[in-house]
């Protein structure tokens, strides 16, 4: 097949970015080439109006587009750990629109609202220094943690969501047994989700010389261990979350000169609409 004269035209890389979890937690037919120098290109007008659509949204399945539309070399964004979606996401607003992002942040002091141009820049680097810890010990064993997927983080969203629904209309119920009965059945339903989002963590348990990987097997001993055994791993999950936060910018408000910070979420469509 003869090559299209119109290539040189095509969009070419703006950055080049390298995956803060080393790709590690990736099958290897996730990725194409290494976990370095990965292209990043500027979103398509396709892209813009996929983001656009209000089903795909919910379902991540626009978000998996863009991704692998603007890198390529990630062929499958649905196993991309949640190490490495915010680094991402901030390459591709890079690559799109540069690195500057105009934010309007209310002063928590005198409510007075402020402008900001805050640089993108700052997320790549921050990503670049964080470390994840995947080994813990306890009661004798080595646990292997693992970062979720943003599939896993997902499906985890939207069960929350779905809860969180459920959660507003029970509070409209008038009966007040019933009502009671409602909230109890959500809660153990709210629990069951966080316990999973803890095995889900786990990789592999190592116990002497054996080493259990069967999530069954993984679910069976977090449902049964001591729960200052089950606490540790959730301090160990927790830091690592904390550790792999959005970084933030400093602020400093116009009128009263008060500090703070500005944070700033990327998993969402406004974020990627041009600023
Ligand atoms: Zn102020």
């Amino acid at each position: 097949m003869s090559q299209n004269p119109l290539q040189p035209f095509f969009r070419q890389p703006k950055i080049y970015i390298t995956l803060p979890s080393k790709g590690v937690f990736n099958s290897p037919e996730s990725l194409s080439g290494t976990f370095e120098n990965m292209p990043v290109y500027g979103m398509t007008g396709m892209d813009e109006i996929i983001l656009k659509t209000p089903d795909a949204l919910m379902s991540g399945e626009s978000t998996v587009k863009l991704i692998q539309s603007c890198c390529p070399s990630i062929k499958d964004a649905w196993s991309l750990t949640t190490l490495d979606t915010n680094l991402v996401y901030a390459a591709i607003r890079i690559a799109t629109y540069g690195n500057e992002l105009s934010v309007t942040q209310t002063c928590p002091e005198c409510e007075t609202e402020n402008d900001f141009d805050i640089d993108l820049n700052h997320v790549i680097e921050h990503y670049s220094n964080c470390q994840y810890n995947h080994k813990l010990t306890l009661d004798g064993l080595i646990v292997k943690t693992r970062p979720l997927t943003f599939k896993e983080s997902n499906d985890f969203s939207l069960e929350n969501y779905g809860l969180q629904q459920k959660l507003n209309q029970t509070e409209q119920v008038e009966d007040v047994n019933e009502k009671q009965r409602l909230f109890k059945e959500l809660f153990e339903e709210l629990s069951v989700t966080q316990q999973k989002i803890f095995s889900k963590s786990v990789e592999a348990v190592e116990v002497g010389d054996q080493v259990v990987t069967d999530p069954t097997y993984i679910e069976e001993w977090l449902k049964n261990c001591d729960k200052s055994v089950f606490e540790k791993l959730k301090n160990h999950v927790d830091a690592n979350r904390t550790a792999w936060n959005m970084p933030t910018w400093p602020a400093k408000c116009a009128k009263c000169e008060a500090e703070s910070k500005i944070y700033v979420e990327l998993d969402n469509s406004s974020f990627f609409g041009n600023a």
